[in-house]
C-alpha cells in the first residue's frame, strides 16, 4: 500500500505521542524578542507536490524562520550568479557551531558553507551588490516563490537581534578583513538580520520550498526558479550542512534535506515528494528543535519515506 495515504494518520499519531512526552531544551535565549516565545507551541505541515496539505497543532502560527531563511537567500544568488559563489564560499560541513570563528581564520575568510553565519553573510553581500533595492526585492522572491504575499520580515526581530549581535558583527568584520565582502559590514549584516528575521507559519514554510522539491515546479508567472542542477546542489548543502554540527545526526535519523533555525523551526524535504514544516521552540545543545527533531525522526521511518 501507497504509505501516502496514511500521512494524517500518522501527523496525528507522532504529534499527540511527542506531547504526551517531555519537553527537553531550552528557547533561544540570545535574541530577547525569540527568548518571549511560548515554549509549548508546537506545529506541523506537510505538502506534497500533489498539492495536498496535511497538518497538527500550531501550524497557522507565525514564527521566525532564522537561519532557515539562508536557504532561499543562497536559492537567490545562486540564480543572479550561477556558479561564481562558489569562488567565495565553500560546500563543506563543519563540524562546528553556527556562529563558530575558528575555521575561518585558517580558510583566509572564505566559510566553509553558505548554511553558517559567516556563509550567510557573504550570500547577502552578493545579494545586496546585486539587487537594486536588496530587502524589498528578497523579500519579492520569497513571496513569489511562497506564491504568497503576506509573508514579511519582523522589524522587532531584526532589531532584537541587531542590539545583541556582538558576535555576528564580529564574524561580518572578520570576514571583511580578508577582503571577501564587497560592501560595508554594518549594510550586510542589516540585510542578514532581516533576512533571518522572516516570519511564516508552518504551512507557508513547507509550501514556500517546493521549488526544491518539485522539478516542474512554476512561479504564478510561469517562471521556473532553479535548474534540476542547481536545485540538486542545493538539496545536497542541506543534506550535509543543514544542522550544523549536528547534521551528520539530522541525516542518520531522519534521511531528508533539511535546515533548522533558532526560532524552533525545522523544514525537511523528499525530493519528488513533499516539503514538510515542524515548529517547536524549545532547542536542543546544538541549537535544533528537540521536538522537530524528534518528530521528523519518527515520521521518516513511519511513512518509510527517508531518501536512503
Ligand atoms: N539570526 C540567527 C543568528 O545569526 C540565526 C541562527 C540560527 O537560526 N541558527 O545567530
Amino acid at each position: 500500500m501507497d504509505k501516502a495515504t496514511n500521512y494524517q494518520e500518522i501527523i496525528d499519531e507522532i504529534f499527540s505521542s511527542i506531547k504526551a512526552e517531555e519537553n527537553n531544551g531550552q528557547v533561544a535565549q540570545y535574541i530577547p524578542e525569540l527568548a518571549k516565545i511560548d515554549p509549548n507551541k508546537f506545529g506541523i505541515y506537510l505538502q506534497t507536490i500533489n498539492n495536498e496539505g496535511f497538518s497538527a497543532g500550531d501550524w497557522n502560527a507565525k514564527f521566525s524562520i532564522q537561519s532557515i531563511s539562508k536557504v532561499l537567500g543562497l536559492s537567490l544568488a545562486y540564480k543572479i550568479l550561477g556558479d561564481k559563489i562558489w569562488e567565495r564560499v565553500g560546500v563543506e560541513p563543519t563540524g562546528n557551531p553556527f556562529n563558530s570563528l575558528i575555521q575561518l581564520e585558517t580558510d583566509q575568510g572564505i566559510p566553509r558553507n553558505p548554511l553558517i553565519n559567516g556563509g550567510a553573510m557573504v550570500i547577502c553581500d552578493m545579494l545586496f551588490s546585486h539587487l537594486n533595492n536588496p530587502l524589498p526585492d528578497f523579500l519579492d522572491f520569497v513571496k513569489q516563490i511562497g506564491k504568497n504575499d503576506k509573508i514579511n520580515y519582523s522589524e522587532a526581530i531584526a532589531k532584537s537581534e541587531k542590539s545583541v549581535g556582538y558576535r555576528n558583527i564580529a564574524l561580518c568584520n572578520f570576514i571583511k578583513s580578508f577582503g571577501n565582502l564587497e560592501n560595508n559590514p554594518e549594510e550586510v549584516l542589516n540585510f542578514y538580520f532581516n533576512m533571518c528575521s522572516l516570519e511564516m507559519t508552518c504551512q507557508e514554510l513547507a509550501q514556500t520550498f517546493l521549488f526544491l522539491a518539485d522539478d516542474n515546479f512554476r512561479t504564478n508567472e510561469d517562471k521556473r526558479i532553479l535548474s534540476m542542477s542547481q536545485a540538486k546542489r542545493i538539496n545536497a548543502i542541506m543534506q550535509t550542512c543543514g544542522f550544523y554540527d549536528e547534521s551528520g545526526e539530522f541525516s542518520f535519523k531522519v534521511g531528508l534535506p533539511g535546515k533548522s533555525g533558532v526560532g524552533g523551526g525545522i523544514l525537511a524535504l523528499h525530493p519528488d515528494k513533499y516539503c514538510i514544516a515542524v515548529w517547536s521552540p524549545k532547542l536542543n545543545q546544538k541549537g535544533n528543535s528537540y521536538r522537530g527533531m524528534k518528530f521528523l525522526e519518527r515520521f521518516t521511518t513511519k511513512t518509510e519515506s527517508s531518501i536512503f
